[in-house]
């Protein structure tokens, strides 16, 4: 399978490379150049398959003889042996028609771990093939971190650097980045906010000298290899309920447009999804350019569900890419009009492509308070404030059909967000014990000025990718 950059104007590029390069050097993210199918009997075989061998299925689709078979399918095994539960990513049921997939049984219990436990596997097999190093370095407000971190720990050709805002990040979230003491895990707290934190790793990347010297990767969801790992759960759930006899809906609790853009993929693979329905918070961008077609950032407003306070999804582009019929010059002129700042609009047969396959709800911070409440009175479970986003959009969506199952994705465990839920039902919420006893270690973390040139020295001293400094 080869990839295409959204702008079109990057080399083409096969699996390996795209895993190990992330960004398209042209500012575009990488997609498949063609959408692989599967057959109806394909899709039938899955049921009561276990997950992970229902995982190298569906991805070798997309790797083909990059990976051979035996080995894609020993990873996906070793992946999926850290999470908790025997399914991987169970559904539970919350009412006749209504399920939710839990996807928090990870590592670092959110969904992120389900990519990402892949992606370092697949990413230290490459670079051992290819007598590689390399070095990662994200910023994180939350849970990307720690899945990269509990994801690239001790592995042999990888150093992995973490910029966090010093001071601003829940104690769980912090704690479980920097009580990992591997000797190739880096955090560090910046004397800033998230942006500058973000703004200090773009900078980094942006230095192509810096970049190439040090093999930077990056592992946020523009990797296609995360996108393509997320696909699976939407087989795996839909196949529990009956397909591809029956058809299933999805709500996905949205901020990159990551995970429900992988629900899109699923579909255009041949899963028979009926609704895709993308939920965000207060941060409605993506629900905007949906109802009106006007694609206009806002200014960030925090919530009470932190992963999803995103105004630029930077996972729409590749919807943007299809629902252009795949043109990339009209990729580069939208993206070149929200750069300048004022937002851009969809044309009529851009909407009609994107409704097709989405629609989208969005709810206030008293719905998700109220909805965490009144589904724990009604049925006794426990939503994370980000999964409730997307059941306040469950109920929300106009549903024709009763008979096809919604299923709503919950991407955290209620207590990594325990102030919030607590606030909700008047008790919060305990960590796993596994988990509880592993964040009582000691934290290490280094303190940095919030300045790229201290960050890059910090790195470079440290990382044992590239060679000697210039
Ligand atoms: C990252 C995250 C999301 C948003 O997922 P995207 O793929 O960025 O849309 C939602 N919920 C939680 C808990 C997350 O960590």
């Amino acid at each position: 399978m080869r990839f295409v950059s959204t702008r079109g104007e990057a080399p083409v590029l096969g699996f390996e490379d795209v895993l190990l390069t992330g960004l398209a050097r042209d500012g575009g993210l990488y997609v498949p150049e063609t959408w692989p199918k599967l057959s109806p009997g394909e899709i039938t075989a899955m049921a009561g398959q276990p997950y992970a061998a229902v995982a190298a299925a569906i991805m070798q689709k997309f790797i083909e003889d990059e990976v051979p078979g035996d080995e894609l399918t020993a990873i996906t095994a070793v992946a999926y042996a850290t999470f908790s539960h025997r399914a991987v990513a169970p559904l539970v049921q919350l009412g006749p028609s209504d399920w939710i997939l839990e996807l928090f049984h990870g590592p670092t219990l959110s969904f992120k771990d389900l990519a990402m436990q892949v992606l370092g596997r697949l990413m230290e097999r490459t670079l051992a093939r290819r007598g590689k190093r390399a070095t990662i370095i994200g910023a994180t407000s939350g849970d990307t971190g720690s899945a990269a971190i509990e994801a690239f720990r001790g592995r042999d050709a990888i150093d992995i650097f973490i910029l966090h805002p010093h001071g601003r990040t829940s104690d769980v979230q912090r704690k479980q980045m920097t009580t990992v003491h591997d000797a190739n895990v880096h955090n560090i707290a910046i004397g800033g906010t998230f942006d500058d934190c973000q703004a200090i790793v773009k900078a980094l990347f942006n230095d192509h000298a810096l970049r190439d010297r040090l093999s930077l990767a990056g592992v946020n969801s523009i990797n296609w290899a995360r996108i393509m790992a997320q696909v699976v759960y939407y087989f795996t759930a839909a196949v529990a309920l009956g397909a591809p006899a029956r058809k299933a809906s999805f709500c996905v609790p949205t901020g990159n447009f990551g995970d429900v853009f992988a629900g899109s993929v699923a579909k255009a693979m041949g899963l028979p999804v009926e609704q895709l329905v993308v939920a965000t918070n207060q941060n409605d961008i993506l629900y905007r350019a949906l109802q009106s077609g006007a694609y206009e950032p806002h200014a960030v407003i925090p919530t009470t569900s932190p992963s999803m306070d995103i105004q630029v999804s930077s996972n729409f582009e590749r919807a943007l890419y299809e629902a252009a019929g795949r043109r990339p010059e009209r990729v580069r002129e939208l993206m070149s009009g929200m750069a300048t700042g004022g937002g851009v609009r969809l044309s009529n047969s851009e909407m009609a492509a994107l409704g097709a396959v989405f629609s989208a709800e969005r709810a206030g911070e008293a719905d998700v308070t109220a909805t965490i409440r009144t589904t724990a009175a009604d049925t006794g479970y426990v939503l994370d404030p980000h999964t409730a986003v997307a059941v306040v959009a469950a109920g929300r969506v106009k549903r024709p059909h009763r008979q096809i199952p919604m299923i709503t994705l919950a991407t955290a465990h209620p207590a990594k967000f325990p102030d919030a839920v607590g606030a909700a039902i008047g008790s919060r919420p305990e960590l796993p014990e596994v988990v509880k006893q592993r964040l009582s270690a000691e934290e290490r973390y280094s303190v940095l000025a919030n300045d790229v040139r201290a960050v890059a020295d910090f790195v470079c001293a440290r990382t044992r990718a590239g060679g000697p400094r210039p």
